[in-house]
């Protein structure tokens, strides 16, 4: 009989305590669980082979490697270490890239200037200078919600290993964009950079290594491969803790890395068109598109890259571009420089040959553009232009030289079609000097395009001159937009149920 009673109280506890816990989880407090110390599989599951030191160190040398997998595993063991030290550890980071930035923008500008050879020293130092314009770990707040049945918090949380491929246009700065991003958000980087500027690539991430192992005792947070190539573009995208990928280019590698499966946040190509209507401000727009297509000799992918003239304030316009320092080639010139710009294969395109464009010709200085029109500039002149048609290769390519084509166009309507076709749908940028809005409306609305600038040149896209923040990847195809810490995080909630709401 006792032993009845018995079994009945604690099955009535058991019940009760088991009712309380379901509807007041506070009912029983047991001691709180420890913090792990050490991370959890949560962010990332891959467990690198160990280098038998806590640092995180392997073969490479300041986060230099000769492998992309030997480069991910120390990453890897990178990420971990960061995730040890807390956000004050990622803020540091942050105030070490933008510090080295600013104070070795002379130097390290010059430096890729002379490997890459493309753009202008002015505009590689100037490019590094603007680094603390990048968002970083202020970016990466939680969302919080409160109501009736207690609170949640949504919290930005890294991915671990990010792979990064940078272009030839804008390596160091494209580089220490994302890391800054990249960082902020808790996460390490592998970067491949392009070969034509991987030399200076690999000396910022040696550079940066050095501080941040000095100041944070993080090894390899930032990792690079010393020589890259297709292969260790691969190799880094199949190795499996690389979660995330961030690839910064043209068509090739957007395509290439859409393929390996892995997530990929895709900077892609651009072919901005310019629309000025009869409302412009024309010496306003003729200054806009001269400093916004000379800047870094046409490197930059939201650069003006031929402009959409209404008829009757073309000649105008033109007129405005001249007196503003940019010299026009007449129709001699621009065939002469059209033959030296591209070459016309056979075979490719509908019926007539493919223009493609001349590398040696991309990125380069005015005066040697004028060369190869056939004519001399007065020293200082930043940019070239001509009267086109809207069918020239000039309009159709991203082209990526210090020369814009202007193409007249016989309304609003007829402009937006032929830069709609220009833009070829890579729905990166689009510009408008106008002060009709239903001009700028109907141009945003057709045109689709990530960055829409109204009256300025296409930095003012990127917060130089227009309000914003500043990145050097503008992520167009797959749709994040100007890239920022919060790009580069995973979104976890955490429910505290019928609780911890304080009224
Ligand atoms: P690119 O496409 O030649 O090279 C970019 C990177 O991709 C390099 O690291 C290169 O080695 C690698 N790569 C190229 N083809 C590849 C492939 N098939 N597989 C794997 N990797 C490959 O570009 P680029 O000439 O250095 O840079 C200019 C291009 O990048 C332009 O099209 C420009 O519009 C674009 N760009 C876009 C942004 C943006 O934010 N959207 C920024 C800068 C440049």
């Amino acid at each position: 009989m006792s032993s009845q009673i018995n079994e009945a109280v604690i099955r009535d506890v058991i019940t009760e305590v088991l009712s309380r816990l379901g509807s007041n989880g506070s009912a029983v407090s047991p001691a709180p669980a420890p913090a792990p110390s050490a991370p959890t599989a949560s962010s990332s599951s891959y467990a690198p082979p160990s280098c038998g030191c806590n640092s995180g160190r392997s073969g490479g040398k300041h986060g230099v490697f000769a492998t992309a997998n030997e480069a991910c595993d120390a990453a890897q063991q990178g990420f971990l270490q960061l995730q040890k030290k807390g956000i004050a550890a990622r803020r540091k980071v942050e105030e070490i890239i933008k510090t080295m930035c600013a104070d070795r923008a002379k130097e390290w500008g010059r430096i890729e200037l002379e490997e890459s050879k493309i753009g202008r020293l002015d505009h590689k130092i100037e490019k590094l200078q603007i680094i603390g314009l990048v968002p970083g770990v202020d970016w990466i707040r939680p969302d919080a919600r409160s109501g009736d049945h207690g609170i949640t918090l949504e919290e930005y949380t890294p991915f671990g290993v990010v792979g990064a491929i940078t272009p030839s246009t804008h390596s160091i700065p494209t580089l220490a964009g994302n890391i800054v991003n990249i960082v902020a958000a808790g996460n390490s980087v592998v970067f491949n950079a392009h070969p034509s500027a991987a030399r200076c690539a690999a000396m910022a991430v040696r550079e940066f290594n050095k501080a941040i192992e000095r100041e944070t005792g993080i090894h390899n947070l930032v990792c690079i491969i010393e020589e890259p190539t297709l292969d260790s573009f691969k190799e880094l995208c199949a190795h499996e803790a690389v979660r995330l990928l961030c690839v910064t280019g043209g068509p090739g590698v957007v395509k290439a890395a859409m393929q390996t499966g892995k997530r990929a946040i895709c900077a892609g190509p651009g072919n901005p068109p310019v629309l000025v209507d009869d409302t412009a401000c024309l010496k306003r727009a003729a200054e806009s598109i001269i400093q916004g297509a000379s800047y870094d000799n046409n490197l930059l992918c939201i650069g003006e890259k031929e402009v959409f003239a209404l008829e009757h304030i073309a000649d105008d316009l033109m007129q405005a571009m001249q007196t503003a320092g940019a010299v026009r080639l007449n129709a001699a010139q621009l065939d002469q420089l059209t033959r030296a710009a591209f070459t016309f294969k056979e075979g490719q395109g509908a019926g007539c040959p493919h223009p493609v464009v001349n590398r040696d010709l991309i990125g380069k200085d005015v005066s040697v553009l004028a060369e190869a029109a056939g004519i001399q500039v007065p020293d200082g002149t930043d940019l070239l232009f001509a009267e086109t048609d809207e069918n020239h290769p000039f309009v159709d390519e991203e082209q990526m030289m210090p020369f814009i084509p202007i193409v007249r166009v016989g309304s609003v309507d007829e402009g937006i079609r032929a830069a709609l076709k220009a833009e070829h749908n890579y729905r990166h940028t689009s510009i408008i000097h106008s002060h009709n809005v239903n001009h700028m409306t109907a141009m945003a609305r057709a045109l689709d395009t990530t960055l829409f600038i109204k009256n300025g040149p296409c930095g003012a896209g990127l917060g130089l001159g227009g309000e914003g923040y500043l990145s050097f990847s503008i992520a167009t195809p797959t749709g994040e937009g100007v890239t920022n810490p919060r790009t580069f995080t995973r979104v976890r909630r955490c429910v505290m149920v019928d609780n911890l709401r304080i009224y």
